[in-house]
C-alpha cells in the first residue's frame, strides 16, 4: 500500500518554485513559504483520494505510469505522484479560476493525479492543457480504474498485435486521422439506412464531421466538452476508438483535438463503458 499520506514534504514547493522560475526567466528556486499563504494547497487526504482513484497511475493516457513501489527498506514505500491542481492554487497559476472558492480550489473536484513529469508538463503549457483537456484525462483515467477493478480484463487487448499509433494527442482531428490513415488506419465507416445519420451524432459536433465525410464518428456527447468518438480498424482487426474535446466549427475556425484514444477490447465494450461513466 502507498503511503501516499507521506508526500514528499517538497512536492508542492518544487512545483511552485518551477513556476516562479519559469515565469520570471530565473532558474534560481524562490523560498517556498514566499506564497504559501496566497495556496490553495490540497489536504493529505485529497491527495490519498486522488491516488486511489485512479488505482495510483498517471493520469496522462499516453503515460499510465505507476506512481507508488517499494522502497529499499521493507518497512516504507516511494511515491512520485502528485495531486496537480487543475484550475492553479495561487493567482497567476496555470489556468487559475478566480471564481472558485478557496474550499473548491482544494477539493478533489479540482485536482488530477500525475506523475512528477506529466505533473510538470501540464503546467508548463497551460494553452495545451487546457481545463476540458485535463477533465477528460481524469475522466477517462477513473473509467479505465473502475473498469479494472470490476473485472475488466485487458490481457487480450496487451496480446493483440496492432500497428503503431502515431502522435496525435493534442492535435486537431483532421491532422491526426491524416496520420491515423497514413499509418494503416482505416476509418471504420459506418452505413446509416437511408443515409440518415443515426440519432447519436445529430448533435454537438456531429453534423459538422459528417459533413467532412468522416463517416468513422460513432457518437457525440452533449456534456458541455463536446466529446465525439471516431473509430479505426487495423490489418490485425485491432479496433482504435479516438475521442476529441472541443467544438468544430468551420466558419469560426474552431476545431476540435483529440484527447484521448483507446484500443477496444473485442468482445467487450471499454468504449462504451467509458462514456456511461
Ligand atoms: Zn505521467
Amino acid at each position: 500500500m502507498a503511503r501516499v499520506g507521506q508526500l514528499p514534504s517538497h512536492a508542492d514547493g518544487l512545483f511552485q518554485s518551477a513556476k516562479i522560475a519559469s515565469e520570471s526567466g530565473m532558474m534560481t528556486a524562490m523560498p517556498k513559504n514566499s506564497l504559501a499563504n496566497r495556496r490553495d494547497d490540497f489536504p493529505e487526504r485529497v491527495k490519498l483520494l486522488l491516488a486511489r482513484r485512479v488505482n495510483h497511475r498517471c493520469s496522462n493516457p499516453n503515460c499510465r505510469r505507476g506512481t507508488s513501489g517499494p522502497h529499499q527498506s521493507a518497512e516504507k514505500s516511494i511515491n512520485v505522484g502528485f495531486a496537480a491542481h487543475i484550475t492553479a492554487a495561487a493567482p497567476g497559476g496555470p489556468r487559475y479560476d478566480e471564481a472558485l472558492s478557496n474550499r473548491d480550489r482544494c477539493s478533489a473536484k479540482n485536482g488530477i493525479w500525475l506523475c512528477g513529469l506529466c505533473a510538470k508538463l501540464i503546467d508548463s503549457d497551460a494553452l495545451r492543457f487546457t481545463v476540458p483537456f485535463l477533465h477528460a484525462w481524469k475522466h477517462d483515467a477513473e473509467a479505465v480504474a473502475r473498469w479494472e477493478i470490476e473485472g475488466g480484463d485487458k490481457s487480450h487487448e496487451a496480446q493483440r498485435e496492432h500497428l503503431p499509433i502515431p502522435p496525435i494527442y493534442g492535435i486537431s482531428y483532421h491532422d491526426a486521422r491524416k496520420l491515423l490513415i497514413e499509418a494503416g488506419w482505416q476509418p471504420l465507416a459506418t452505413w446509416w439506412p437511408h443515409h440518415l445519420p443515426d440519432l447519436n451524432i445529430q448533435v454537438g459536433n456531429g453534423r459538422e464531421f459528417w459533413g467532412y465525410g468522416y463517416n468513422e464518428i460513432k457518437s457525440t456527447c452533449p456534456t458541455g466538452f463536446a466529446f465525439c468518438r471516431f473509430e479505426f480498424r487495423d490489418a490485425h482487426r485491432s479496433r482504435l476508438a479516438v475521442v476529441t474535446a472541443g467544438e468544430e466549427r468551420a466558419e469560426t475556425k474552431c476545431q476540435a483535438c483529440v484527447v484521448s484514444w483507446f484500443l477496444d477490447p473485442a468482445g467487450s465494450d471499454l468504449g462504451a463503458y467509458l462514456f456511461a461513466h
